[in-house]
């Protein structure tokens, strides 16, 4: 009975020493895990209390475009590349080191006894150096590389929250666009940032995650034909709703996410949500559906495909779809620009030109652009109640010497809208007829359309 009970005994011992291995490691890389990392930080900040000259150093890594990579090839190439980013971070590591995996693409280095910030730097580099590789997948090689930030103790905080706070911050400098940290990819904390680039960096954050979980919405605004007064189709919106109820602005967290180069993903997230919108909502009409594309987009190598690959997976014919680029792909690289366009344009899809006539509005690059529309800006419409209307003819008279087609943005009132038939224009939009709508909302607005734009327009 004795060496029964041993043998038990043992069986436990084992059992509880594999269940506080696997609370304290990552399954998929053997590395130690978050909750094991704040552990080893505590201890750090014990022995920094007792030697106040023991500095020590936390680095936040995250590996550049992974999104890409695991969406691109899969979870399971995701995966492998995972792996071998653990892999080249132990061993970049030596004993007064610890690393661990801190979630998704994210990892973090602890660095024991750091005299100065020089120590720092160098060892950062060696890491992304080493992290920097080509990994062999079954699909192909996949080059991958990683960003860094980095928090100091005790100047930049005493406590592990804090400092690691700190260098999710210094993290995410180094990763958005327009300062020197983020061409090294390297940043440290830097006391002086201040509370506002704090709080900006941390809602780049917060939207990098909304993207990958899907937290972003678009709204759909209906625009219709000014000849029948018929729905022609919806252009479709960004919206960003953070739990709790929040709502973010596009117009704050479009230009962050060009800032911290999330456009891409923010972009074609958005592109997929408005065809599928679209086809939930209209599948067998021709009505189509309008899409914001900012400049970074169409400038990116993989727009294209991107948009071929989207209609081709959602069976949604070209002529449904409509994008909307703004006056400033006119002062960027136009060449580049202008053959993306051709070709899309060439395939049945349409352009417009949104915003027109607030921008850099160059009649002799329009004659020569793969357009179809112009979207004309909601100050001519406003500007109708005040005596400007021989502008908003000009605009009119100019779209159509270039023979293009337009929509009147931004009509709100019944005044307006009554002017802009009698004055002309193709297609009109605006909180007139409704305010952009989410998904369900935009259901019953649709189903309760017998002709209401008609009978409105009677009042
Ligand atoms: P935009 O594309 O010119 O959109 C027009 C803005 O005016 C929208 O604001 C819309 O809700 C609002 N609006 C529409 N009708 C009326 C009206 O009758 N009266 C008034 N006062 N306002 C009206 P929103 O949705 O906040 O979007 C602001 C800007 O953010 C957009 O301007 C666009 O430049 C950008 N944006 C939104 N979604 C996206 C996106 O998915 N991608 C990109 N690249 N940009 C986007
Ligand atoms: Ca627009
Ligand atoms: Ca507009």
């Amino acid at each position: 009975l004795r060496r029964q009970n041993q043998i038990l005994e043992e069986k436990v011992k084992e059992r509880t020493r594999e269940l506080q291995y696997q609370a304290e490691h990552d399954m998929l890389t053997g590395l130690s895990n978050r909750y094991r990392f704040v552990k080893v930080v505590d201890e750090a900040l014990q022995l920094q209390q007792q030697q106040t000259s023991a500095k020590f150093a936390i680095y936040m890594i995250d590996l550049n475009r992974f999104k890409e990579i695991n969406d691109g090839l899969g979870h399971f190439a995701g995966d492998r590349v995972l792996q071998a980013t653990a892999i080249r971070l132990r061993a970049s590591c030596a004993p007064h080191h610890s690393c661990a995996r801190w979630g998704g693409d994210e990892f973090v280095v602890l660095q024991r006894n750091v005299t100065d910030e020089s120590d720092i730097v160098a060892f950062a580099n060696k890491l992304l150096n080493n992290l920097r590789q080509t990994i062999q997948l079954e699909g192909g090689q996949v080059l991958v590389d990683a960003s860094v930030g980095v928090s100091i103790c005790p100047d930049h905080g005493g406590s592990a929250p804090v400092l690691l706070e700190h260098a999710d911050i210094a993290l995410y400098r180094a990763k958005c666009a327009d300062n020197q940290a983020a061409k090294n990819h390297l940043a440290v904390y830097q006391a002086s940032w201040g509370s506002a680039a704090a709080k900006r960096l941390h809602l780049a954050q917060e939207l990098r995650q909304a993207i990958e979980t899907g937290e972003l919405e678009v709204a759909l605004q209906p625009f219709i034909n000014s000849q029948d007064e018929e729905l022609v189709g919806f252009e479709a919106r960004a919206r960003w709703r953070k739990p709790g109820g929040i709502q973010v602005s596009p117009a704050d967290f479009i230009p962050l996410a060009e800032e911290c180069r999330l456009m891409p993903d923010l972009g074609s997230y958005i592109l997929r949500e408005a065809c599928e919108s679209l086809i939930s909502l209209a599948p067998d009409s021709d009505l189509r559906v309008a899409v914001n594309v900012s400049v970074s987009q169409l400038l990116d190598p993989e727009f294209q495909k991107q948009v071929l690959l989207t209609l081709s997976e959602l069976e949604l014919s070209p002529n449904r779809l409509e994008l909307e680029i703004t006056e400033n792909v006119f002062a960027g690289n136009v060449e580049q620009i202008k053959a993306v366009l051709s070709d899309l344009k060439n395939r049945g899809i349409r352009i417009a030109i949104d915003d027109f006539g607030t921008g850099y509005s160059s009649i002799s690059y329009l004659q020569h652009f793969p357009v179809d529309t112009l979207k004309i800006d909601r100050s001519f419409v406003s500007a109708l109640n005040d005596g400007g209307e021989p502008l908003y003819c000009s605009i009119l008279s100019l779209a159509h010497s270039l023979e293009l087609h337009t929509i009147v943005e931004g009509v709100e009132t019944n005044e307006e809208y009554r002017k802009v038939l009698t004055l002309g224009g193709d297609e009109i939009q605006g909180y007139y007829f409704s305010k952009p709508m989410f998904l369900e909302e935009a259901r019953e607005w649709l189903q309760q359309l017998s002709s209401p734009i008609k009978q409105a327009a009677e009042r």
